[in-house]
Formats: C-alpha cells, sequence, structure tokens
C-alpha cells in the first residue's frame, strides 16, 4: 500500500509528514510528488483500491485540524488505527501539562485526547497518570527557574546496538584518545562551572549518559566522576540526583562502583533490555543475561538504592514468552525503576527487510506493552516520564515507571522542557529555558570534531545566556 502526498499549492508542515508516518505502521510507504491538480493525498491499496483526497473545504488552515483530517479518512479507508490517534509529536505529557495548565480538568484532557486525537481511553489514561506523577517537580521548577540540570556525555560504547539512535563510537577504535578527550571534557566542566556561579543557577542534578561511560578503564571512569564531583555535585547546595549511564552490564565493575559510590553517585542504570542470550547477540550487545545479573549484585552490594533497568519490547525474534521472561527475571531483581521502550525500527539500518516486516507485529508489541504496564505498577512502581520516537513498532511509546520517591528529576524535566539543561561533551544538546522561549545550543557529534573545537562548546553555551540577557528574558 502506499500513500502519495502532493502540494496544492501549499507546502503542509513536517507535522502532516509525521501524521502520515503513522501509517507505516500498518505497511504503507509515503511518496512525496510535485504539485498535482489540486490532489493532495492519494491511498493505493495492495487490493487496488484507491483513495484520493483533496484539501479540505473550506481549507484547513491549522495544521492540527489537517492532521486530524488526514488522519480519519485514511484510517477509514486501511482500518488501520494508530494507540495515539493522531497525535504526533515526541512528548504526549507535555500536550497533557499545557492543557491542564490552562485551566483544563483533567476530564477535558482526557476527552481531548480520546475525541480530537482519537487516541485510545488506555493511552489517555497513562498520560494524564504520568502527567500527574510529574506535578510536584513541574511546580517546583515553576517557582524556582533557577534551577538546572547538567548532562555529560561520553560517546563510546564497547558495540553498537543495531537500534543506537544515540551518538555512539566503538571504544576500541577511540581507546588511545580516551585521555585526551577526558582532558578536553574537564576543561568544558570547568567553563560550564564558571558559567554556572556567574549566573547564580541552581544545580539540581548531574547525568552523565552516552554512550555507554562505563567502557572507560577503571582509571579513566574514576577521573570522569571525580572530576563531576569535584566541579559540579560537591559545590551544588541544591543537588537532587547525581545519575550515572551504566549502560552495558558488561563494562560495569566493583572497582567503577566503588568510585561512584564514593563520589556521591545516587543513581545508576543498569540496561539488559532483554535477559534472552539469543536476543542480545542478534542485536549486538555482546553480553549476557548472567552479567546483569552479576552487575545488581555488585551494584547492591555496594549499597545502590536506586536502579533504573531499560528494557525494549518488540525486539527481533522475541515473542511474548520471552518478554515475559525479562519481565520474570526483572522481579527478582527489583529495580527501583524500569524504563520500557518500544523498538524504533528505522534506525535500525543493519536489521534485514525481512526482520523488519516481521517486526512490524504491532499486536505482539502491544501487549508487551501493557503487560510491562499492568506488572510493574502491581508491583508499586508509577509512570512518571515518557516520550514518543518516529517508527515505533506499533505506534507506542517509552515509558519510565519508578517506586515514588526515586524518580529521576532529570529525565522529567528534559522531556517536559521546562529546565535549563547544560550538555557537554560530544553530540550534546543545551537548552536554555525561559518564559515561552527555548534556546538550544548545539555541540559537535563527532568525537574528532569535538577533539579540535572543544572550547568553542562551553561558548556557545554562554552565547545563550548573552542572547537571553539582550532579549530581556533571563
Ligand atoms: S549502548 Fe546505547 S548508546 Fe551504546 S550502542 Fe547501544 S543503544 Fe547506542
Amino acid at each position: 500500500m502506499e500513500i502519495s502526498l502532493f502540494y496544492p499549492g501549499v507546502q503542509p508542515d513536517y507535522h502532516v509528514y509525521e501524521a502520515l508516518q503513522i501509517f507505516g505502521d500498518a505497511g504503507i510507504v509515503l511518496a512525496l510528488h510535485p504539485d498535482s491538480d489540486n490532489l493532495l493525498i492519494r491511498v493505493t491499496g495492495d487490493n487496488g483500491a484507491v483513495l484520493e483526497l483533496t484539501p479540505p473545504d473550506p481549507a484547513v488552515t491549522d495544521n492540527k485540524e489537517l492532521v486530524r483530517y488526514l488522519y480519519c479518512r485514511i484510517s477509514e479507508f486501511t482500518g488501520y488505527r494508530s494507540p495515539w490517534g493522531c497525535l504526533t509529536g515526541v512528548r504526549p505529557t507535555k500536550i497533557v501539562n499545557q492543557l491542564l495548565a490552562a485551566s483544563r480538568s483533567r476530564s477535558e484532557v482526557r476527552d481531548e485526547l480520546t475525541g480530537f486525537y482519537c487516541a485510545r481511553p488506555v493511552k489517555a489514561k497513562l498520560a494524564l497518570t504520568t502527567a500527574a506523577n510529574q506535578k510536584a517537580f513541574l511546580a517546583e521548577q515553576a517557582a524556582d527557574p533557577s534551577r538546572i540540570g547538567i548532562y555529560i556525555g561520553i560517546p563510546f560504547c564497547p558495540t553498537r546496538c543495531v537500534y543506537c539512535s544515540f551518538t555512539s563510537n566503538s571504544i576500541e577504535k577511540y581507546r588511545g584518545r580516551v585521555d585526551e578527550y577526558l582532558r578536553l571534557l574537564r576543561a568544558e566542566m570547568e567553563a560550564v562551572a564558571a558559567l554556572v556561579r556567574e549566573q547564580s543557577l541552581k544545580l539540581e542534578s548531574v547525568y552523565i549518559g552516552g554512550g555507554t561511560p562505563t567502557s572507560l578503564s577503571e582509571p579513566q571512569f574514576a577521573r570522569l566522576i571525580d572530576d563531576a564531583a569535584e566541579l559540579f555535585t560537591s559545590r551544588s547546595a541544591y543537588l537532587r540526583e547525581f545519575s550515572v549511564e551504566a549502560g552495558r552490564p558488561d563494562s560495569i565493575t566493583a572497582g567503577k562502583l566503588t568510585a561512584m559510590r564514593a563520589a556521591g553517585v545516587n543513581r545508576i542504570s543498569i540496561n539488559p533490555q532483554t535477559m534472552n542470550d539469543a536476543t542480545l547477540e542478534l542485536i549486538g550487545r555482546r553480553h549476557t543475561a548472567e552479567d546483569t545479573l552479576r552487575a545488581f549484585e555488585l551494584a547492591r552490594a555496594q549499597g545502590f538504592d536506586n536502579i533504573n533497568a531499560d528494557i525494549i519490547c518488540g525486539l527481533p525474534g522475541e515473542y511474548f514468552g520471552m518478554f515475559s521472561h525479562t519481565l520474570d527475571v526483572l522481579e527478582t531483581l527489583a529495580p527501583e525503576s524500569v524504563t520500557v521502550h518500544t523498538l524504533s525500527v528505522k534506525r535500525a539500518a543493519d536489521l534485514k527487510r525481512d526482520s523488519r516486516r516481521e517486526l512490524l507485529r504491532s499486536n505482539v508489541t502491544g501487549r508487551m506493552v501493557g503487560s510491562a504496564c499492568r506488572r510493574l505498577t502491581t508491583r508499586g512502581l508509577r509512570p512518571y516520564y515518557m516520550y514518543r520516537q518516529k517508527n515505533m513498532l506499533g505506534n507506542h511509546e517509552n515509558v519510565s515507571y519508578c517506586l515514588p520517591g526515586h524518580e529521576s528529576p532529570y529525565n522529567i524535566h528534559i522531556m517536559e522542557e521546562d529546565q535549563t539543561i547544560l550538555a557537554l561533551g560530544a553530540g550534546g544538546v543545551s537548552k536554555r529555558v525561559t518564559p515561552g522561549v527555548i534556546r538550544r545550543a548545539f555541540n559537535v557529534k563527532s568525537v574528532e570534531e569535538y577533539l579540535a573545537r572543544s572550547t568553542e562548546m562551553a561558548a556557545r553555551k554562554r552565547a545563550l545566556f548573552e542572547e537571553a540577557e539582550r532579549n530581556g528574558t533571563t
């Protein structure tokens, strides 16, 4: 089945493209064509049936309305209904929070999600519950906008996972340049620490991610953690979170855990993704389920009491029973938070075409997503932040669940875009949030470029503040 999109006079904005990509999950290919006889969309079915849509009359000028019009008509024609209806974009809870802030009641917001956006009631409920669990964090930030977060990126991993969409490079390839990277990263930390002092910013969280920070050697890793502690966390009277993404279980050692404990790291992620070895091999993780058990044991022995575990619904070759097995093992490990991802297939360039077709088993993925939600909430975990990506299997979402009191403020604020986040290292994206305006500064992505131009990166962040001052929106 193919959707052809034409440009009758006006060029639809990216929301329209996003709305059409919803149907990618139903196996529909999107093709773009130049302007043609006032035709907006032609959907050609595999059975030869054709749906042709002209622009709505009277012309819909609001993109939200146009997206809804297209979604509803194509949905009727194909019989495909997305769980989130025609809701596009990365942050469903941001829409919910905006509606609630505009004095809409919970039932009005639910009705808008299920009515206007055609989302399933279960998704509307999930978004509302997640928003409710964020409420206190958003209120605190609104009361004191000088609170900020820091992100430090380590763009190296032991191997590349087939679905990876992050800045990640082979640690083996860059082994000889990691010391140089850490030296320049420390210089960027010093410059940002000075900016934090000058601007009287209140540092609430430091998040070290990547990549896989624990792919560094023990001495390099200890140096990184000590630098972050010396320049940021030990200097802040407002610190609530010092997180480290210890993602690959096989890269976690007792020595690295000791370095984190000594420096005051209070939240780590150990990410199994799945507890099935055959899948781990298929997705290029190069570790085993046993490595996850060992990493949890080591971390618990050292007293870590806030551990997150990432898992993925819809991994290649996984049927429902395999996913249930992952949840069974996680129950025995009892992480304080579990982030349930839905596989995003577009990025899975290494997956063969046939595998991709096989992956589009939205019913299975939907059952996995629903089962994770039920089992985790039964254990007392609550959804507290969520986001969506393009090309997610079954058009579902990523949700993090945690026991009350184990929320990561950093993750809430980065998703809701209500807090200034200063990002360091290759691939970091800083956001300066002021009322009604978000300004961004991008660090270069490639390691080589970062090594050559790292001093520019701190200057870019400083410029964010100077621009805000010039515009009177500090
Ligand atoms: S561990 Fe994360 S950052 Fe590294 S390759 Fe896998 S998905 Fe990418």
